[in-house]
């Protein structure tokens, strides 16, 4: 192999060996989906890469389709990955048309019309779409997240490199058009071959695919360590029981929540379920898990996603609920109330019934966490006492629900 060759396996050298980071960051955290994508990207860039510069398969026609077909699968694995992050997989179908329509123009221009400088227009072109296709997509999925918008600036200036260094390189090399009319006047395909590896066109395109390159892949890492703290960061937040926040997740979110004006007015259930040490105690701390755990799915399914809900501690439950009064959360706590006392728990014996008692607290004018937490936890002392299973406020009339129905 000439030296002029041997730097251009710079190229796929660098590329196998990100392909194994990406393999490697996969195998390590399997839940990533789309990492897989990148790898397999990365890794068809350098074989198709080594297919052009070693020539294999030999003959330029069979050389050249089968290496457009290789970078071509990569690409659109390289997209779909970067889809698949933003939960937009479902447009694989018009980046494997755009695929198609690039594979067969190219074999068009190789064996019908034979036209060298057509060729690198339909796949750099076709190549620079996808990209820029992937670039709308994720402006479109993006949030405020910075690291969402690096990814979609590195895919909108990838997607347009390659028509501008396309349309750049190919009017510095007149070369390639003589190499054109060459082959259609049916000189020797390998010899014309070498001509195209030395031209400028072939040395800007690797060297600057190499470190266009490079930069997807250092973004795309990034993206990845970014998802990953940002999952550690969610998952320190979570109760791992009832899939709830915990009292830190409740806290950082109910604050943001506060400083939200356009939330209020926010209402406060306190929920602490009666009697448990005695479930504890009679059927085991294991059962007395699976009721926090039930107990945790009701909530979730009566918040809505706007709202914080939370097992603040032990078996106390608190929902922060936006853009809701004193009145709409006592209703939201009676729903509660009662689907609690309606539920059947398959651990514990039949007819079981599992109660609790609640502070309802609305937010008053420059109140703080604590003190509407303060606040509603007096209530459900006070609701302890008024017999349990029943909703306390200290509004006017406090009593709400319902009267004289304590579990006790
Ligand atoms: P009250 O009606 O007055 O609220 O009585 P209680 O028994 O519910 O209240 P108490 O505070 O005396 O008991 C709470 C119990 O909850 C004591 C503790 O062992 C138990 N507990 C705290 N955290 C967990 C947990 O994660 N899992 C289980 N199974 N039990 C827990
Ligand atoms: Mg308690
Ligand atoms: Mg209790």
């Amino acid at each position: 192999m000439s030296e002029g060759r041997l730097y251009l396996m710079a190229g796929p050298a660098v590329a196998f060996i990100v392909a194994c980071v990406f393999l490697f960051v996969w195998l390590h955290h399997r839940e990533r989906r789309y990492v897989p994508f990148f790898a397999v990207a990365f890794c068809a860039y350098a074989i198709a890469a080594l297919s052009q510069l070693l020539r294999i398969p030999p003959g330029v026609g069979l050389n050249t389709m089968v290496s457009a077909l290789i970078y071509t699968f990569g690409i659109f694995c390289l997209v779909q990955g970067v889809m698949a992050r933003f939960g937009k997989a479902g447009s694989a179908l018009a980046l494997a048309v755009v695929s198609v329509l690039i594979l067969g123009l190219l074999y068009y221009f190789m064996y019908v019309d034979r036209n060298l400088v057509a060729r690198i227009y339909v796949q750099n072109f076709g190549y620079g779409l996808m990209f820029l296709f992937a670039a709308v997509q994720i402006f479109g999925a993006s949030g405020r997240r910075t690291v969402d918008r690096i990814l979609f600036w590195v895919f909108l200036l990838f997607g347009l490199h390659f028509f501008v260094r396309t349309m750049l390189t190919m009017s510095i090399s007149p070369d390639l058009f003589v190499l054109d009319r060459l082959s259609q006047e049916g000189a020797d395909p390998d010899a014309l071959a070498r001509m195209f590896s030395h031209s400028p066109f072939w040395q800007v395109l690797n060297f600057s695919l190499l470190v266009s390159g490079l930069l997807v892949a250092l973004a795309l890492l990034g993206a990845i360590a970014v998802d990953a703290m940002d999952d550690l960061k969610r998952q320190g937040g979570m109760d791992p029981l009832t899939g709830l926040a915990n009292r830190r997740g409740f806290d950082d979110r109910a604050r943001e929540l506060m400083a939200d004006a356009a939330r209020h007015p926010l209402s406060l259930v306190y929920c602490d379920i009666d009697r448990f040490k005695a479930i504890n105690d009679t059927f085991g701390h294991a059962t007395g898990d699976l009721v926090l755990a039930t107990v945790g799915g009701l909530i979730a399914r009566l918040a809505a996603p706007w709202d914080v809900a939370a097992r603040r501690g032990g078996e106390e439950f608190v929902m922060l609920l936006a853009g809701t009064d004193l009145h709409g959360a006592c209703g939201f706590a009676e729903r509660m109330r009662t689907d609690l006392r309606g539920t059947a728990f398959s651990m514990l014996p039949a007819g079981f019934v599992v109660t609790a008692s609640f502070g309802v607290a609305e937010r008053r004018r420059g109140e703080d966490l604590a003190d509407l937490l303060h606040r509603a936890d007096e209530l459900v002392y006070a609701a302890k006492r008024a017999g349990r299973d029943c909703i306390l406020t200290d509004a006017v009339g406090a009593l709400v629900s319902p009267v004289g129905q304590g579990a006790a």
